[in-house]
């Protein structure tokens, strides 16, 4: 590749820090074993950091960015920097940085209480390496229990509208702020040894702030006066070491804020650049609205916005932006595995290079921390599928290309033959999707074009499929039944690990899978239980399973995005029009009823749920998308239906996370979401009992499309919240039936008998007893069956003593 000497810059805002291979994780979980040491995993640490920035100088950027890496999260790393860790914790001076960082990502050491935070807080992802998804939120505000939560991990929570979760800062009115943490400085020294040119990466302050909690009653913003002399002591060291450009991001300028905090922005940044240092204000995921024309004259010497997920905001801001400012312009998507059209990029580009004289740079739309490493390892990938493919490494290259192919048109020279062939073989991959028969079906396109209107909706309205369903099923007052998966055993890992390999064939298989099922269908009998389940043996994660047997669905094998800390998810990618060509769980469901006269309950995996936990096709709105996965699952209720299953599940934990980042968003996503649902469920007969099942979620501010999923029964996690999430359920006469979790998954710890009868009086006193529900909060499948039986009888004879006082 010639070097194209330019006054265009390409830097990225961040890279996958796991490593291609996962190696950070596996070194954190033989550390957190103790079979590595502090100092081995500072050195895997600083490997993967040297090697990252290796392949950002190859590729030729200008720049390598230094401050992205972090052992588990790098809000964390934030809190470290600035002398905030939670009093709560009791850290001594004794204990070491790295010793403190993990008691905050998981909890103190001291009993199972770490454990439990470390495999199950906060994560709602699929696939995440043997992990049901599930999202909490509040662990450490869960009533009466201060004792376990004193030294309880920070809460996690989705990091926008992203499935990276950062660890919350915890704020107080005492919090203060120090210069605390060494370890940017030794990174950036680190940078600077191996002859790097370095760009530093902060969190802004008042995202920082944003993004953490009130552990008491005022308003975190009044902190920053004391926040800001910190972040200027760092801007201060980071010049001391020659440090040119610091990226401060601040992506909350993609929200709806407060007037406060947008105000704040101005006295912020204005007292900042009086460091002298060159401060690149780094906004993304969603568009600048009327926070444009305040980042645009907010004293800093560049501002980078997202180009993909706000094209439509780039004249003005080429226009608004003074001239003197860099404009960083994000052009290549961050959030999604798609090869750009670099055709289409460039015709972007070439009017602000005029524009924007000497000061463009290109990047990224966002870290690519929400993408995989390399495309290097999918050997296994279908060709053409593989070149339409870009993952971090090659998007690097594609801003390498953007800059060489821009240089020419800037420069009027010749573009060099080996951009030109680049080029060709971009508009290739890009022509070659295009026109895919794979990608597109017809039969697909025929079906959503002739589909009739009234195909999201039941027969009849909730009273009268209630009385139908009542009728047909004869249920006892205060039904129990659960999620749907219990324990994935050693026996069916086992199993599926030889299946894998080769060394079980298709019948061995099935017939293990049978005799789980049939193990389970007897437990639940033995227990009590009045809905069965088959338990999801066959199944390894709730997205994969059915995207496996869904035309339109391609999986890596390596594609491993960062979920939380050392827990990695691999999303599937949706590529082209989603059909199912023939029945996905009929075979399992019908085996499970055959062997039981009580009601078995079908199990599937809701349309938006599947949509937000894999790769999306970028070529049509998702909502489109959406409505494909609609029809497939349609197709499979009423083949269930058919084999005679009664009582159909649709879960769809992921509805809530879905939501835009701005409130005017909000409608129209939720229009579609649901309708999609609707679609999903409505070719049920009255008579047949649609359940929906959703995970932890602030559920209040969207409760009437909730209802308006119309699902026959809902399932939530409310255990954790001490049925308060129920409230808003109760308070807004939620109108169909609904299970509110009475005991909590994601602890070993079995809840008694009178715990649940507790937790379901408060319920009873929110919801009309003729529409409750008793089940556990998720699904089981990462408990072990000793502690799920025990638990499963209490909460069935917790039931048995609710229907008698009613
Ligand atoms: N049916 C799924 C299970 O029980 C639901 C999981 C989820 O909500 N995340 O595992
Ligand atoms: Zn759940």
């Amino acid at each position: 590749m010639t070097t194209v000497k330019t006054f265009i810059q390409t830097h990225i805002l961040g890279l996958p820090r796991v490593g291609a291979a996962r190696e950070l994780k596996f070194a954190l979980e033989a550390n957190w074993r103790g079979e590595l040491s502090d100092a081995a995993l500072e050195q895997v640490g600083s490997d993967l950091r040297a090697r990252h920035w290796a392949l950002q100088r190859d590729t030729g950027l200008d720049f390598v960015t230094v401050g992205d890496f972090a052992f588990y999260d790098q809000v964390a790393n934030h809190v470290q920097l600035l002398g905030c860790e939670p009093a709560r914790f009791g850290f001594t001076p004794e204990q070491s940085q790295l010793r403190r960082y993990f008691a905050m990502a998981r909890g103190l050491t001291n009993g199972a209480n770490a454990d439990a935070n470390a495999n199950d807080n906060g994560h709602s992802s699929v696939n995440s390496d043997g992990q049901a998804g599930c999202i909490h939120a509040d662990l450490a505000e869960h009533a009466g229990c201060d004792q376990a939560h004193r030294g309880a991990a920070l809460e996690m929570t989705k990091w926008f509208d992203t499935n990276y979760h950062y660890l919350v800062p915890e704020f107080a009115p005492e919090t203060v702020f120090s210069l605390a943490c060494e370890r940017l400085f030794a990174e950036v020294e680190q940078a600077q040894a191996l002859g790097h040119a370095v760009k530093a990466v902060l969190l802004g302050p008042l995202s920082f702030l944003w993004l953490g909690k009130e552990k008491a009653a005022f308003e975190r913003l009044s902190l920053l006066d004391r926040l800001l002399p910190v972040y200027g002591a760092v801007l201060n060291r980071l010049k001391q070491l020659g440090v040119q450009w610091v990226q401060v991001d601040e992506p909350i300028l993609g929200l709806d804020l407060p007037g406060a905090w947008r105000s704040a922005f101005e006295t912020a940044y204005w007292q900042l650049n009086q460091v002298g240092i060159d401060l690149l204000l780094a906004t993304y995921f969603s568009p600048l609205e009327e926070n444009l024309s305040l980042a645009c004259r907010l004293p800093v010497a560049g501002l980078h916005v997202d180009g993909v997920r706000a094209p439509h905001e780039l004249t003005s801001i080429a226009d608004w932006l003074p001239v003197h400012k860099v404009l960083s312009v994000g052009i290549v998507d961050g959030r999604n595995i798609w090869r750009t059209d670099l055709d289409a990029a460039l015709a972007v580009l070439a009017p602000l290079v005029a524009k924007r004289a000497g000061k463009l740079w290109l990047s990224a739309s966002c870290s690519l921390l929400h993408v995989p490493f390399t495309l290097a390892a999918e050997d296994g990938l279908d060709a053409e599928i593989r070149s339409w493919l870009a993952f971090a490494t090659e998007k690097l290259d594609e801003l390498r290309l953007l800059k060489a192919a821009l240089a020419g048109v800037a420069e009027v020279t010749e573009v060099a033959a080996e951009v030109s062939e680049a080029l060709a073989i971009s508009r290739a991959a890009i022509a070659s999707r295009r026109a895919s028969v794979r990608v597109h079906q017809a039969a697909v396109r025929e079906r959503l074009a002739t589909l009739p209107d009234d195909l999201d909706r039941r027969a009849s309205p909730f009273a009268r499929r209630q009385a139908e369903q009542r009728q047909r099923f004869q249920l006892p007052a205060f039904p129990t039944t659960t999620i749907g998966s219990f324990p994935q055993t050693a026996a069916i890992r086992a199993a599926r690990a030889a299946h894998k390999r080769g060394a079980l064939d298709a019948a061995g298989y099935a017939a293990t899978m049978r005799a789980e099922i049939a193990g389970a269908v007897q437990r639940q009998e033995d227990i009590g239980l009045d809905v069965l389940v088959h338990g999801e043996a066959e199944r390894n994660d709730m997205v994969e399973y059915f995207g496996e047997q869904l035309d339109g669905f391609v999986f890596t094998k390596l594609g491993w995005v960062q979920s939380y800390g050392s827990r990695c998810v691999k999303p599937p990618v949706i590529f082209g029009d989603v059909s199912r060509p023939k029945p996905m769980t009929v075979d399992w469901t019908a085996h499970a009823q055959s062997l039981t006269a009580l009601p078995m309950k079908g199990m599937l995996t809701g349309p938006i749920t599947m949509l937000q936990w894999s790769f999306v096709r970028d070529d049509q709105p998702r909502a489109h998308t959406a409505l494909q996965l609609a029809l497939a699952i349609r197709d499979e209720v009423a083949d269930l239906e058919q084999a005679g299953i009664g009582i159909i599940q649709i879960d769809e934990p992921a509805v809530r996370e879905g939501l835009p980042l701005r409130r005017g968003g909000w409608d129209g996503y939720l229009d579609w979401a649901t309708r999609a649902f609707r679609v999903a469920a409505s070719v049920a007969a009255d008579r047949t009992q649609i359940h929906t099942h959703m995970c932890y979620a602030e559920f209040n501010d969207i409760l009437p499309q909730i209802a308006a999923m119309d699902a026959d029964v809902i399932t939530i996690e409310t255990s954790r919240s001490d049925m308060e999430l129920l409230r808003g359920f109760g308070a807004f006469r939620y109108p169909n039936e609904i299970g509110p979790g009475v005991y909590d998954i994601h602890s070993p710890r079995v809840p008694g008998r009178a715990e649940m009868v507790r937790l379901l009086d408060k319920a009873s006193a929110v919801i009309p007893v003729g529409n409750l529900w008793v089940n556990p909060d998720c699904g089981l499948k990462t408990r072990d069956w000793t502690e799920t039986e025990v638990a499963l009888r209490n909460m069935v004879a917790a039931a048995r003593e609710l229907r008698q006082r009613h």
